[in-house]
């Protein structure tokens, strides 16, 4: 898809500041310093509209973007801070829950991991918590310029069997540095609106 506009609409807390437009939606979700961030970027060929996701003691909030007016990517706060406050955890927890189990027009999660690595703990507990909400998701393991090809599959391989990946669910290879994948992406989006 050719994205020829984006915007920030939102940084929302509670369900009565999301963006009332019926669009699909696309939640991003991944750990922190995972290329979250990096991605919403590249995808939208924007530089830094998606910030470096917010450390913690910061305010954690629902970032909405708007894209080519025809859907949202919300940008969903980076999970697991191990040494982040119980408060703080909780406070995630339920906003997260809060939008997950309301919001109609999401149509898929696109969990970003890092190819380099076998999905951490939080990264398998995230992904059932999604499959326990019935959600679509989208596995993106980026940061692909640092493996070499030969081994991308290998490293696939991980990712599909640590995370025990529903058949359903689609896989991709991706860089936002080179912007591999990018193209794969945003036909995969498409299918789902
Ligand atoms: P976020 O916290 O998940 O939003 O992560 P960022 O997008 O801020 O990325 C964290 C770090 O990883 C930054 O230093 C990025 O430059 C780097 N990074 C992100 N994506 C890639 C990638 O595809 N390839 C490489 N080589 N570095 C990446």
């Amino acid at each position: 898809m050719k994205v020829t506009s984006s915007d920030i609409v939102i940084s929302a807390v509670k369900p009565e500041q999301y963006p009332k437009a019926p669009m699909p939606e696309f939640a991003l979700a991944g750990r922190s310093n995972v290329g979250k961030s990096s991605f919403i970027n590249k995808m939208i060929n924007r530089k830094n509209l998606a910030r470096t996701s917010s450390k913690p003691g910061k305010t954690q909030t629902l970032n909405f973007f708007i894209i080519n007016n025809m859907l949202h990517f919300v940008d969903v706060p980076g999970y697991g801070y191990a040494k982040a406050p119980k408060t703080e955890r909780d406070s995630w927890g339920k906003m997260i829950e809060t939008y997950l189990s309301t919001r109609e027009q999401l149509k898929a999660v696109i969990m970003i991991v890092d190819l380099r690595h076998a999905p951490s703990k939080d990264d398998v507990a995230m992904y059932e918590y999604f499959k326990h909400h019935d959600l679509p998701c989208v596995i993106v393991a980026t940061k692909s310029d640092k493996i070499p090809k030969g081994k991308w599959q290998k490293h696939l391989k991980v990712v599909r069997e640590t995370l025990q990946m529903d058949k359903s669910d689609e896989l991709l290879l991706f860089s936002s540095e080179t912007g591999q994948g990018k193209d794969q992406a945003w036909g995969v989006i498409k299918k789902f609106m």
